[in-house]
């Protein structure tokens, strides 16, 4: 893939002039809608919604846009040639009403109050973006401003935003995968951080923007960023942000937020799905996982530890399955995790935070399986989709993986048994080890691998070194790494014995 830079000047000046209007539109929410609490936002999302029939239009630029799908997040209607839409509301219908920003337009409007939009006729304004063949998204979870080491996360957030500006090819959007830190009031200050990306943001919804305490649990969300689930098209890919938290009041009062789908939420799916162009490849993304092997390694089921995995998934997974859904990127378990299930890969991906900003200045920090923090890059052309993994900043990791405890020494003449994290390794991922010039051996996934409490770390292999090949003197390991569908990767480790 190219610079697109270079090869699209034109695009760079669009992206630049969208830029400044998304500061001022995510600047201008954060003021009016976080400092007063309460506002045309908070009234028009309360106000109940009329039965009737909504007439809006879609436009980029000065053009009609047709074809274009529309949503209350219950049903989904497209525009007409004329660019105009007809959409039945009610008190059955989501708080918003939004638009499926097609590939080739875009605008962070993309949501107005469904109550709003039956008083005044909605329109939505799109700009162009310059066509590009091949496109990245950046995959970025679990933010937890201002949590642990408070004044490192706002550092190593800000170097993690310029390091992604930096990308080559530069991403064509950053999906934010939840957990800013809403409940720590922390909407001012991320926003102001992330209206430096130079790429526009799509928003899923974390357990972290709940306020319990507070009538209107997801109000500074809502405020900020508009409808917690909905869809987007870019670079012809159907991108589907899901929300699945529920806040659960089973003891009478705000409890805890579980993984759970609303009714209409799974409604809404197969409404998005059914109107996808035949053969559009889609993505979802959802912050607490849909399938992940977390509970069991944490020694529990989904049903005793609902707030780590969506307990009804199974209805959405059938939908996926069905409409070929081929990826789905999860966050909230602060660790790389990538399983097949139903011919679905469902990737838990790390978080920014690591473990929720523990490191002191100067220390790396890591996520709970113990791979440096970072986020997902997913590129994809025509049909091909890939994406890995990319540690970040101050934390980075240039290897695919390292020796657990990065000995520089080992007992000579004693068998060694260490642990190697392949910091993205799945379980088609072959791990090959050898010592010096010493004949590879094939190295077996383990379940003793421990970095954050009493979680057995996911993506750790197991190697036993035999007492010969430690004789005293300097020594090389050399990791091999092969997974199909993925290019060859090795790194090197210097140690004495
Ligand atoms: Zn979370």
């Amino acid at each position: 893939m190219g610079d697109h830079r270079r090869e699209f000047p034109e695009q760079e000046q669009k992206v630049t002039s969208h830029h400044g209007d998304r500061r001022t539109f995510l600047q201008q929410a954060a003021s009016v809608g976080l400092a007063v609490g309460t506002g045309d936002w908070c009234r028009a999302l309360a106000a109940p919604i009329p039965s009737t029939k909504i007439r809006g239009s879609v436009v980029s630029g000065k053009k009609p846009l047709a074809g274009v799908r529309v949503s209350d997040g219950l049903r989904v209607v497209h525009t007409d040639a004329s660019g105009d839409f007809r959409i039945r509301v009610g008190p059955d219908s989501g708080p918003f009403l939004f638009v499926t920003t097609p590939s080739g337009h875009w605008t962070d409007s993309f949501y107005v109050a469904t109550s709003a939009a039956a008083r005044q006729r909605p329109v939505f304004r799109l700009k162009p973006r310059a066509a590009d063949p091949s496109h990245r998204l950046v995959y970025m979870t679990d933010v937890h401003l201002s949590e642990g080491n408070s004044s490192e996360s706002v550092k190593r957030m800000k170097r993690t935003i310029d390091e992604i500006n930096g990308l080559d090819p530069l991403p064509d959007a950053c999906w934010v995968g939840g957990d800013i830190s809403l409940d720590h009031r922390e909407g001012p200050r991320y926003v102001e951080l992330v209206s430096r990306l130079k790429m526009p943001v799509r928003h899923s919804v974390g357990n972290h923007e709940f306020q319990l305490k507070t009538g209107d649990p997801l109000g500074r969300f809502r405020q900020l960023f508009g409808p917690t689930y909905y869809s987007w098209d870019i670079g012809g890919l159907h991108c589907i942000t899901l929300d699945g938290c529920h806040l659960d009041t089973t003891g009478g009062k705000p409890g805890r937020v579980i993984g759970q789908f609303g009714r209409r939420e799974l409604q809404w799916l197969a409404a998005d799905l059914a109107a996808v162009p035949r053969g559009m490849t889609t993505v979802v993304a959802v912050h607490i996982p849909l399938a992940s092997n977390y509970p069991p390694r944490r020694g529990t089921t989904a049903e005793k530890s609902p707030q780590w995995i969506i307990t009804n998934a199974g209805q959405a997974i059938d939908q996926l399955k069905a409409h070929g859904v081929k990826l789905v990127l999860q966050g909230h378990l602060h660790e790389n995790q990538r399983m097949m299930q139903s011919g679905i890969e469902f990737v838990e991906s790390v978080s920014v935070c690591g473990t929720w900003w523990a490191a002191k200045s100067g220390e790396r920090e890591d996520a709970t399986s113990g791979e440096p923090r970072g986020y997902r890059l997913v590129d994809w052309s025509g049909e091909r989709l890939i994406h890995h993994y990319r540690g970040s900043a101050e934390s980075r990791v240039d290897a695919a993986g390292e020796i657990v405890g990065r000995p520089g020494k080992l007992p000579a003449n004693k068998a060694a048994d260490l642990l190697v994290n392949i910091f993205d390794g799945t379980d088609t991922t072959r791990v090959r080890a050898q010592i010096d010039s010493r004949p590879p051996v094939t190295l077996k996934p383990s379940s003793r691998g421990r970095h954050f409490g009493d979680l057995q770390a996911a993506h750790h292999w197991s190697w036993t070194i035999p007492s010969s090949d430690l004789s005293t003197g300097k020594h090389q390991a050399t990791i091999r790494i092969e997974e199909p569908g993925r290019p060859r990767q090795e790194f090197t480790h210097r140690f004495t014995s």
